[in-house]
């Protein structure tokens, strides 16, 4: 099946939002066995939108489309598929009396060009809406599919994995299965080394992605049924984590702040930063993961020599000019120190953009487990520098726990 995805709305054009409907959309039909050739975005244009209607239903056999479904005029999504499909709207009274109760659950009263919202294209099915009040449309005839969404990403989602996800799926016939492994510490071209057999495949397909600061496989089969993919897919999953060892950390959801929170309650460990380059974003993501309150003593942001010398103790030689890899453990140390805690991690570097090495940044972790430090060339924006870096530094502390576990 080929799919397009059509994203309506004169903000898009003009950059002034992202449209991270059509990329949640294009993952979304990919799992669904939908091919997605085309994206094409349009303003809010009752012309270049009924053009782009004609074009994506000659080519394409599912075609989704979000945003002006709103009641305003400059909301046109619905009316110009009706015009397109050449069929004229009705009052659907099912949808009017759900608008009805939506406005009043909230205390508003409904005015005349709201009850837009409840018109529908001959042939077509409104879509309730749970979480706002513009109910989406589908229309499905002869093998050909048009659905339209809500332009809030919210709404749109709801709608789509309720009343349209599994619609296209039951279409198509395959079933596209996909697991995304995350991989700490190790680049995109290692992966491709070890996994070059594998990846050759046809199906199921790996694929590397590299993301900011890590690198995701994506696995996927298609087979005839749901059992098939996984049957498919298990086997090449424990064949890739073989493989990669430690460095793969996760899978789907899961961060590396989750992995790494996981082993350390496993483990009995606890935790505590002192930080200078990443100014707390160790700790942060630390914390990001529930339950961190069991194994994170605290952290600690360093930033000035002055500071490094006087809070932690060091002296004047071994703070330098704030960037070594001494320092770094010496940071993880005083971390533990401070904190009273097992482990440690101390972070330090050069983020720019000015100035001398910038990249060059230090992680270290200290505590019962032993000492480790790693150098680090991360070349990019000072943003970039500093994510990386303290995904390095989880890295590090994943790396040693596993690695002795
Ligand atoms: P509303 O009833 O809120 O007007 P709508 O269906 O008419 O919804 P739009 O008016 O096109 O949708 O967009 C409403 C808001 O939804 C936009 O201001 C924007 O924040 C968000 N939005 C619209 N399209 C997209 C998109 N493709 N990706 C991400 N967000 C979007
Ligand atoms: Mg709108």
């Amino acid at each position: 099946m080929r799919g397009e995805i059509l994203s309506v709305g004169t903000e898009l054009l003009l950059g002034q939002i992202l449209n991270t409907n059509a990329r949640e959309l294009a993952v979304r039909l990919a799992e669904a066995g939908v091919f997605v050739y085309y994206q094409v975005t349009v303003g809010d244009n009752r012309q270049r939108l009924l053009a782009a209607y004609r074009e994506a239903l000659d080519r394409s056999d599912v075609v989704v489309v979000t945003g002006g479904l709103g009641p305003t005029y400059d909301d046109l999504t619905k009316e110009t598929l009706a015009e397109a499909l050449g069929v004229p709207m009705v009052l659907e009274e099912r949808a009017m009396a759900g608008l009805r109760a939506w406005f009043a659950s909230r205390g508003l009263t409904m005015t005349a060009i709201q009850e837009k919202q409840a018109l529908c294209p001959v042939g077509a099915e409104l879509l309730s809406n749970p979480v706002g009040s513009a109910p989406g449309v589908l229309w499905h005839k002869d093998g050909k599919l048009v659905a339209l969404l809500p332009g809030p990403p919210h709404e749109m989602r709801t709608i789509f994995e309720a009343s349209v996800f599994p619609r296209i799926r039951s279409m198509s016939g395959e079933h596209l299965q996909s697991r995304v492994l995350h991989l700490a510490g190790i680049g995109e071209a290692s992966v491709q080394e070890r996994l070059a057999d594998l990846m050759a495949g046809e199906n199921p397909t790996i694929a590397p992605y590299a993301k900011l600061a890590e690198v995701e496989l994506r696995l996927t089969a298609c087979a005839p049924s749901d059992a098939e993919a996984t049957d498919m897919l298990t086997p090449l999953a424990l064949e890739v984590r073989s493989r990669l060892g430690w460095h793969v950390y996760g899978e789907g959801d899961e961060r590396l702040e989750d992995a790494v929170g996981e082993e350390l309650l496993h483990q009995g460990l606890n935790i505590a930063t002192v930080e200078s380059v990443t100014g707390g974003l160790v700790a942060s993501r630390l914390i990001g993961h529930p339950g961190a309150s069991r194994y994170v003593a605290g952290g600690l942001v360093a930033y000035s020599l002055e500071q490094k010398r006087s809070r932690l103790g060091l002296s004047a030689d071994t703070v330098g000019d704030g960037v070594s890899a001494d320092l770094a453990l010496e940071l993880a140390r005083g971390a533990t120190r401070q904190f009273n805690a097992d482990v440690g991690i101390g972070t330090c570097g050069f983020a720019g953009p000015t100035g001398r090495q910038v990249g060059l940044v230090y992680v270290a972790v200290a505590g019962r487990r032993g000492d480790r430090v790693r150098e680090l060339k991360l070349g990019a924006t000072r943003e970039e520098i500093r994510q990386r870096a303290a995904q390095w530094a989880l890295t590090l502390l994943w790396q040693q726990m596993r690695e002795e576990a």
